[in-house]
């Protein structure tokens, strides 16, 4: 199966080819991985070939058909395969995207919104009714391929329990905080494609004004730039200092900054709140992380006594990874839903 996966940002367009098959047939390109597929059981790919784009947003809604048309046509090329042996095609979307008509409901990148981009790119691509076209929002894309793929494929080795029976949460801390559920191998989407958009779940009543209209939500307290503010009003504006991003206040506390040693405590003491109210609801084998702020290390420290200090039922501690794919989870993702 030849399956392509676009994850689409507010500024890059990422398209990757994989070859899916039930036999691990050894080719020389690419990297390999393994998923465990509800339906079809073990499957064994590889990355053929994976190209990248500015979005351009301010260039407008047609630009960006324009540009993931050409995507497909050119990853194809790169990868010497023609497109119409394409089976699949899986756009992983910044927003909740509607589980009928793929289009994208809402979302920051608001080019996208209520717009027919699966139907636009079959037409510019000239992509045959064969080619099968999903979107799913970007984040249950994550969720998917590390539940799958990744961390679901860590979780199975260390507890000897099958992917297929795992409930899994994934969360992006990144620009945004972006969520995804995984139950039994399939996302969750909700009734009308809101599943999963825990970001948005309120952490603080009336606490801070998010975009989205309420106030309080989680991602206005775990993205990265919640945490920079969050540096530069606790602590810096006074001291005159200037602004820190995510990674230089992980790298000033591990040595041993005060400030950002109680800006970090902070931030760490909100995403165990968070992850414990959400195993109040989910109660989920496993959490995987991915994101920019995910991948440091001292994130981890303590972070499951946390997140048990925060939620209802007790008992054994719920592991927290840090995702297993990389950057290409979104992409993988993606391609699955087209499988
Ligand atoms: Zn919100």
């Amino acid at each position: 199966m030849l399956l392509m996966g676009f994850d689409v940002g507010g500024t890059k367009i990422e398209a990757t080819l994989f070859r899916l098959s039930e036999k691990n047939e050894k080719h020389a390109q690419g990297g390999s991985f393994e998923c465990a597929h509800p339906s079809r059981g073990k499957l064994f790919g590889e990355t053929l070939a994976r190209l990248r784009e500015p979005t351009e947003r301010h260039k407008g809604y047609d630009s960006i058909i324009e540009k993931m048309a050409r995507l497909v046509k050119e990853t194809c090329a790169a990868a010497k395969i023609p497109t119409v042996q394409l089976n699949g095609i899986g756009f992983g979307l910044p927003g909740s995207i509607d589980p009928r008509t793929f289009k994208m409901l809402n979302g920051n990148t608001m080019v996208l919104i209520d717009r027919d981009l699966v139907g636009d790119v079959r037409r510019q691509a000239s992509l045959p009714e064969s080619v099968v076209l999903r979107a799913e929002n970007d984040a249950n894309c994550f969720a998917l391929a590390e539940a799958l793929c990744g961390a679901g494929l860590l979780h199975e080795k260390k507890t000897g329990l099958p992917v297929q029976e795992h409930t899994a949460v994934g969360i992006i801390l990144g620009t945004g905080c972006g969520g995804g559920i995984v139950i039994q191998g399939r996302t969750v989407r909700g009734a009308r494609g809101g599943g999963g958009e825990l970001g948005h779940t309120v952490l603080y009543r009336d606490g801070h004004q998010c975009y989205c209209g309420q106030s309080g939500c989680a991602e206005q307290y775990l993205s990265g730039p919640a945490l920079e503010s969050l540096m530069t009003t606790r602590h810096y504006s006074q001291l005159g200092s200037s602004f820190l991003s995510a990674k230089e206040i992980f790298e000033k506390a591990s040595a041993g900054d005060p400030a950002a040693l109680a800006v970090l405590k902070r931030y760490k003491s909100d995403l165990g709140r968070f992850l414990g109210s959400l195993t109040s609801v989910f109660d989920p084998h496993y959490f995987v992380l991915g994101g920019g702020l995910s991948l440091q290390p001292s994130l981890y420290e303590n972070l499951s006594e946390t997140l048990a200090q925060n939620t209802f039922l007790p008992g054994s501690l719920i592991p927290v990874y840090q995702h297993q794919l990389g950057d290409s989870a979104g992409g993988l993702g993606a391609a699955l839903l087209a499988l």
